[in-house]
């Protein structure tokens, strides 16, 4: 017997098999049934023409029913009884250990549970496998040549999948929003809940702010414009949030005019499915006047890289109140206007940084100065310059560690007393409008 039929009875001979087990050695044949259908189609099989060779008297045969019945199970209890008079006592399986069929029943059942508990509606599953089930499997394949098989994973996968299926929630494996992880044999399940991704813009109307929650020892030194989101972790039931901004100012220097490009990364939310107006009434809740946000749309895990791609290559628009040590005419300040146009400068890492970053030189032009001469000795200069340069040592000159500087031009000391970011490019990331709300 060399078919389909008479392989299944070569390995039930030797193996006791629950029906997933036996069935999905011949998962690839037949289509539209479940394993489970499968192995039991084959086990019935598998004791009729057993049966019929003991109603034929062929010699054997009944010994050779009487030894596969235990490894056959349910499908054959009922003959074994009438032929033996006593009761069959069933083998365990022994690839899944019997417990398959419990575990996707309660894996989908307690999956679905914890995922609404998440608000989740678009998710995959994983499994873990015991590597020794995977094994003994593959082992069977091998021995009996079956190439029509498929992995006990991919069934657990395929079958919890299916059985959490709902109007509320389905499989996407695109855009899953968690991942319910079943660990095989012991059923356990946890889930892996993906962040939730809000597009925003963000103002920061004084100065002495951070962009990152810092905490010391006595608290953080700064308010923060992530301290500043938090509303949107009580909104979503959230465990942790995350800024990831295009660039980040000092924190003495505000962030004005167009605002800043981020977005904002909430950990484990529990709601998920908020109106946008929602997020944003949210964000803005802790921001005490100082921190604005403006909800532009929801993000993905895939946006982080185009937030956080170079912005060297990205300009930026400052202005600066500038103080010269001795008075300046209207005739100085159009001359650094012509020396800057367009200018390449050569900057080491500023003094007041280089206690935590490397020095290193970075070339950055500026692309435009415009001053505005406020009294005989400050200006008001609007500088337009790629990103990452340090605006306050392009003026003041850093002791000779940024060149050319306005000090260096000017021929006397000047230094940026105040600055504000006005504009921050950032292509695919335009602005919809300059109005924080
Ligand atoms: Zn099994």
């Amino acid at each position: 017997m060399n078919d389909v039929a008479g392989k299944a009875l070569e390995v039930l001979k030797k193996y006791p098999l629950c029906d997933r087990c036996l069935g999905r050695l011949f998962a690839a044949l037949g289509y539209g049934w479940s394993n489970r259908e499968r192995g039991d189609a084959l086990k019935r099989v598998a004791v009729m023409s057993l049966h019929e060779r003991i109603w034929r008297r062929e010699e054997g045969a009944l010994e050779e029913f009487r030894r596969v019945a235990g490894n056959i199970g349910m499908q054959a209890a009922p003959l074994y009884e009438k032929l033996y008079g006593e009761k069959l006592e069933a083998r365990e399986c022994i690839i899944c250990g019997g417990r398959l069929d419990e575990v996707i029943m309660k894996a989908a059942e307690n999956g679905r549970r914890l995922l609404k508990a998440y608000d989740v509606s678009k998710y995959i599953v994983g499994v873990k496998l015991d590597p020794e089930v995977e094994e003994r499997e593959r082992r069977i394949r091998e021995e009996f040549s079956l190439p029509y098989g498929e992995s006990i994973k991919a069934e657990i996968r395929r079958e919890v999948g299916k059985r959490m299926m709902g109007d509320d929630m389905s499989p996407d494996f695109e855009e899953p929003e968690a991942t319910l992880l079943v660990h095989y044999p012991s059923g356990e399940i946890e889930v892996q809940v993906n962040s939730l991704f809000i597009r925003v813009r963000y103002w920061k109307k004084a100065r002495y702010i951070s962009q990152a929650y810092w905490p010391g020892p006595e608290g953080p030194r700064y308010f923060s414009v992530e301290q500043a989101a938090w509303g949107l972790l009580r909104e979503t039931g959230s465990e942790r949030l995350i800024l990831h901004a295009s660039g980040r100012e000092d924190v003495d220097a505000r962030m004005l005019g167009s605002g800043r490009p981020a977005l904002i990364e909430l950990k484990a939310p529990r709601r998920r499915r908020l109106p946008l107006e929602r997020l944003e009434e949210a964000a803005n809740r802790d921001g005490r006047g100082l921190v604005e946000f403006r909800v532009e749309g929801l993000g993905s895990r895939r946006m982080v890289r185009l937030y956080k791609e170079d912005y060297s290559q990205k300009r930026k628009a400052y202005k600066a109140l500038v103080a010269f040590e001795g008075s300046v005419d209207d005739n100085d300040l159009r001359g650094l206007e012509e020396f800057f146009k367009g200018r390449l400068i050569l900057q080491r890492t500023p003094r007041r940084v280089l206690h935590r970053r490397p020095d290193v030189l970075r070339r950055r032009r500026v692309h435009s100065v415009r001053c505005r001469r406020l009294m005989e000795n400050a200006a008001e200069c609007l500088i337009v310059a790629d990103g990452g340069l340090y605006v306050k040592e392009l003026v003041s000159g850093d002791e000779g560690r940024t060149t050319p500087s306005f000090t260096e031009v000017l021929g006397k000391p000047a230094e940026c007393v105040e600055l504000d970011v006005v504009y921050v490019e950032h292509p695919g990331l335009e602005p919809s409008s300059l109005k924080p709300r």
